[in-house]
Order: C-alpha cells, then structure tokens, then sequence
C-alpha cells in the first residue's frame, strides 16, 4: 500500500495520516502525535517519509501508514487499563504509542530478539512521554523469541505484531484475552495482514484485511 502522506515535520505526517482516513482513531492520533518518528530512526533517514525507514540489523520501522492502519484496527482494544503486547518491537517506535494509549493503569509489553535494538528502542521510549510508564513499570521491552509471546504479561487485550509470522504461532493466540484482539501479518512470498479474535467463548475468527509485506519473522 502507498497513501503517500509525507509531511515536511511530524505533526503534518500525523494530520495527513488522518486527512486520509488511515489514522481514524482520535486516541491513536493523539498518541502518536507525541511519540516523534525521528526518535526511532538514524540521524540519516527520512524520519516523516511516508515510507518504512532501514533501522539496521536487517529491521525496518514500518511505514507510518501502516502503524496507522494496525492502531486503528485495534484502538477499541487499547484503552486505559488494557494490556498490550507488541511482537517485533523493532524501533519501539510503535511500543511508545501503544503504551500511551493503555497508559499508566495499562501494561505495555515489547518483544524484540536483536539485543542492541533493545537497548537502542529503550534509549528512546525514554526521550519521550511514554518514558514515565517506564520508570513506572508499566511499560518494558523485554530480549525474547517472540513468537513465544510473554507469558508473564498475558493475556493480553491486543497483540500487535511487526513481523511476518508464516504461520500463526500458537503461543499468541493463547496468550491473546477472551474477547481481545491480534494483528499479524501471516505468509512469505505473499503476505496478508490478519485479523485474529479471539471471542469470550474462547472461539477464534480470523478474517484478512489487506496483501502486505513485512520483514519475516524469524
Ligand atoms: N514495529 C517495528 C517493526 C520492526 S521490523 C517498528 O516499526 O519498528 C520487525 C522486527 O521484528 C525486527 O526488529 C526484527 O528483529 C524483529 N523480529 C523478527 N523475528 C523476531 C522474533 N522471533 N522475535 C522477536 N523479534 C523478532
């Protein structure tokens, strides 16, 4: 997908993002407004491109469409409180702004298995508002085989994953709450971004949104 929003500096990024109708939650786009991208990538990248950026170590920070299209898919899933788990936190870019939105009532959980993107996403969840939730303990970015999940932190509201699994890992979907809400991108050659509920009755509906591609998650 390209909706091309690029902005000269960060906030016109986020109000292209939401002129497009891509960004549609009010709370994601509040979070993510104080969460800057340039934080995340090197001094070198195009840091309000509309386009994923090279972090290094093979990763990339994903487009911000599409960590807009991810937020707004699971917004309802994100709300004060909630608990949230992030698989290939990469940057931590979008951990940030995923701990902003569950807040300092909710517990936000990173998953990451290159150690010096670890240290270097900690480095810059500091520099921004979602450093508190840090030092509170409400948000940690933990050195893991992600396709495990957390355990410790399950279940959890919403997962979101960065990275393209090719299959569904069991681990998440167990770790997933009743009545909450995955986002993974699944295959890889050819990728779709799915859907994963799980219903209170434990039932799991996957549905596919949109062809993707990500980097594969290892
Ligand atoms: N959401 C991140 C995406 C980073 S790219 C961002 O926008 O910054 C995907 C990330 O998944 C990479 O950092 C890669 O190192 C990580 N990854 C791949 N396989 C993984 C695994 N099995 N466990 C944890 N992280 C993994």
């Amino acid at each position: 997908m390209s909706w091309h929003c690029h902005g000269t500096n960060y906030a016109e990024l986020v109000s292209n993002l939401q002129k497009r109708g891509i960004l549609t939650s009010p709370e994601a786009a509040s979070a993510m407004s104080k969460v800057d991208r340039k934080l995340f990538v090197p001094p070198t990248a195009l840091p309000y491109n509309d386009s994923p950026q090279v972090i290094g170590f093979g990763a990339t920070i994903s487009a911000p469409h599409m960590h807009s299209y991810c937020l707004s898919l699971l917004a309802d899933y994100l709300k004060p409180g909630m608990s949230v788990l992030d698989v290939g936190s990469g940057s931590g870019y979008l951990t940030a702004v995923l701990g902003l939105m569950v807040g300092e009532t909710g517990r936000t959980v990173g998953v990451e298995h290159i150690p010096e993107l670890v240290d270097r996403s900690i480095d810059a969840i500091k520099q921004t508002p979602a450093g508190s939730l840090m030092d509170m303990g409400r948000l940690e970015v933990i050195l893991a085989d992600g396709k495990l999940g957390y355990k410790e932190g399950a279940p959890y509201n919403a997962i979101h994953v960065g990275a393209a699994a090719a299959v569904l890992p069991a681990a998440l979907v167990e770790q997933l709450k009743p009545g909450g809400r995955m986002v993974i991108p699944v295959g890889t050659m050819a990728q779709d971004l799915v859907i994963v509920d799980k219903l209170l009755d434990g039932t799991i509906k996957k549905k596919i949104e949109i062809g993707v591609r990500y980097v594969p998650l290892i």
